[in-house]
């Protein structure tokens, strides 16, 4: 979306327009090219009366210039150049192409190189394929999978003489592409022999290779042990360890759990890279984790640029297991790779104090810099942060992760408003968290966030992760309030159940408000799903004027819930008074549709004489009424309110 301002001289006359012409830049090479005739311009590209215009159907990952010129009914007779303002962008990537060409290079008895082509649009930059194979009589039951960072691979440990199938996946940070169409490949036959002319030859060569090879493992065992272990093994090629090497789930896991690791300090060295500490200046404190300070500093590693980031640190004293859960938090971070997701730089673990270094986001947490730019920010902005966020838990829940602590605090912002998903960890994601509260069934939950099968069966999903992003997505809308306000978490647990879920924020736009209580939907199955929350906050940023539609509350209390199966519309009043008015005037059921706490027809007479004095009735839990009538007088513009 392209916005500008109207020109400083119009020339006197009032019939201007604008003209937006659009370049495709090719990087490194300074002549531009014009747009493809298939890039789209709402309303159009040419005689735009205002100052802005929407262009669709850019390529991912592309260098694009606007010009934007204004003309007026004599520019075509004024003898200077063109006069225009141009802004030159690069869209974001996209997931690439399918893989179409894969090539067999080499067969034998018991394995198969292969090669392939990049896709045809990497609309980005490639980070790795995924190859995915099984015996093709064994229709997917149970396959294997590689990660390669080239284009090619060898499949090794295959059944002689037997029929593989195989499909190939590429991923940017946007995510992967689409999976290319099966191919298919055969071992060699057991009997398969070399001729005997050869075979001496292949013999020579063979005990050469395997020489070698053992002097390249000498060469690094010896390397490693004198020079110290700096970087964890990154392998071009890395096989996911499932047991046996094979995966009988349905669907793709790629995150591997470290707790599968039998020693926790392998799972840490397998994903974190080793810093040297010397590497690392710790500048000052800027928040307090469960294991120690979390401060923000520089990391200089050789050859290359110094960069800002946070250094967690574990505190003296620990314990072996308190050590352990510290790293765990490593282990997971270091398996991510992905735009919305803090990146992890690296760990200490050979001197003390312990550390891990990420990277450094300097707006801090997202819900305390909300509350400190309360109502500053435009619905874009705003639904460009919540895009962020559904982006990084897209990924997490393809990679198979559950994140469990989704809120607004364990999202970080930086300098550039990008929110990326931090707090990481297994049993203490969870246990540093303040606002976790132990259930009946013992486990430690942060209440107003969490899912009500979560709650109640420890049924934690992808799917309890987007009731989270609801609550997130609420959070944001509302600039940081604390979901459900005061209310007990019992109070939370038990209006959730029955049906209640929070009102629209303020001026919250109806259609994110529509996500939120799907989001909140009771059966786990009819929530969306990460890829449709991202793709409708998308259609959301095309098309801005969708979000002028609000929700309709600006006219109503805020801190009450709102009863899932009412479907009426919200009376629309002007002013808080008017609301109060309109609460003592109406019958009691009109008076609170949409807006009660609970139905007219079930309320038990309340005690609260306060209550009873404005001719009002409301149930629930009594004190969070008191107190939202109570915050409703301190917010009133019409002064007190008659309570
Ligand atoms: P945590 O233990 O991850 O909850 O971190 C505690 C606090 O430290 C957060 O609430 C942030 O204020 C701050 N913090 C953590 N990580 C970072 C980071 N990467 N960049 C900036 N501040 C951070």
């Amino acid at each position: 979306i392209l916005d500008w301002s109207w020109p400083e001289d119009t020339g006197g006359r009032k019939d201007v327009s604008f003209t937006v012409l659009c370049k495709r830049c090719r990087q490194g090479q300074r002549v531009c090219e014009a747009c493809r005739s298939n890039v789209r311009f709402l309303p159009r590209a040419a005689g735009l009366q205002n100052t802005t215009v929407t262009v669709g159907d850019l390529l991912a990952h592309t260098n694009y210039t606007f010009e934007i010129e204004a003309q007026n009914g004599v520019s075509q007779l004024a003898p200077t150049m063109r006069q225009y303002a141009a802004v030159t962008i690069t869209t974001n990537q996209a997931a690439p192409s399918p893989v179409t060409v894969i090539r067999k290079d080499r067969t034998s008895r018991n394995s198969i190189s292969l090669s392939w082509l990049e896709p045809e649009r990497p609309n980005g930059i490639i980070l790795d394929y995924e190859v995915k194979y099984y015996q093709k009589q064994e229709q997917e039951t149970s396959y294997t999978i590689l990660r390669s960072k080239g284009c090619n691979v060898t499949l090794g440990g295959l059944k002689a003489d037997t029929a593989y199938l195989l499909q190939i996946r590429a991923r940017t940070a946007a995510g992967y592409g689409a999976s290319s169409r099966s191919f298919e490949f055969e071992t060699s036959p057991d009997s398969f022999s070399i001729s005997s002319e050869s075979s001496q030859v292949v013999l020579i060569a063979i005990s050469s290779s395997v020489a070698i090879i053992l002097l390249t493992v000498l060469l690094y065992v010896v390397i490693g042990r004198f020079c110290g272990y700096s970087k964890s093994k990154q392998p071009d090629e890395k096989r996911l360890h499932f047991g046996n090497g094979h995966l009988r789930l349905p669907g793709i896991r790629t995150y591997v759990d470290p707790h599968t690791y039998e020693d926790p300090s392998q799972a840490v060295h397998e994903f974190a890279k080793e810093l040297d500490a010397s590497c690392i200046a710790i500048d000052k404190v800027v928040g307090a984790g469960e294991f120690g300070e979390v401060c923000s500093g520089r990391l200089r590693l050789p050859n290359k640029k110094e960069i800002c980031v946070a250094i967690k640190t574990l505190k003296a004293g620990y314990t072996d297991k308190q050590r352990r859960d510290f790293l765990s938090e490593a282990s997971i971070m270091g398996q991510f790779d992905h735009p919305n997701i803090i990146r992890l730089e690296g760990v200490v673990t050979r001197s003390k104090p312990v550390m891990i270094v990420t990277e450094y986001m300097e707006n801090g947490s997202l819900d305390s810099f909300l509350k400190k730019h309360d109502a500053q920010f435009t619905g874009i902005q705003l639904v460009g942060m919540l895009r962020g966020i559904a982006s990084g838990m897209r990924y997490l829940s393809d990679m198979g992760y559950v994140h469990r602590d989704l809120a607004a605090r364990n999202i970080l912002v930086n300098s550039n408003l990008v929110c990326k998903v931090s707090d990481f960890g297994l049993s203490r994601v969870l246990e540093d968290d303040p606002e976790a509260a132990y259930t009946t069934r013992g486990g430690k939950i942060p209440i107003r966030w969490t899912a009500p099968e979560a709650i109640s069966y420890r049924k934690f999903t992808s799917a309890s992760d987007a009731w989270s992003y609801g609550i997130v997505l609420w959070e944001v809308m509302s600039y940081g309030e604390r979901p459900y306000w005061e209310m007990s978490n019992q109070d939370v647990i038990k209006a959730v159940d029955e049906g209640y879920r929070l009102p629209p924020p303020m001026d919250c736009p109806a259609a994110l408000y529509q996500l939120m209580l799907d989001c909140w939907q009771k059966e786990r199955n009819n929530r969306p799903k990460f890829e449709q929350i991202v793709s409708i906050l998308d259609k959301l940023i095309r098309n801005p004027g969708s979000l002028k539609i609000t929700a309709n509350t600006s006219s109503r209390p805020a801190n009450l819930l709102l009863d899932r199966s009412s479907s009426e519309v919200v009376p629309s009043l002007d002013t808080m008074g008017d609301w109060l008015d309109s609460v003592r005037t109406l019958p009691c059921k009109e008076a609170f549709s949409g807006v009660s706490y609970s139905s007219c027809d079930t309320l038990p007479k309340t005690s609260a004489e306060d209550l009873k004095k404005v001719g009002v009735t409301i149930v629930g839990p009594q004190k969070n009424i008191v107190s939202s009538i109570k915050a409703l007088e301190s917010h009133s513009k019409n002064g007190p309110v008659p309570v």
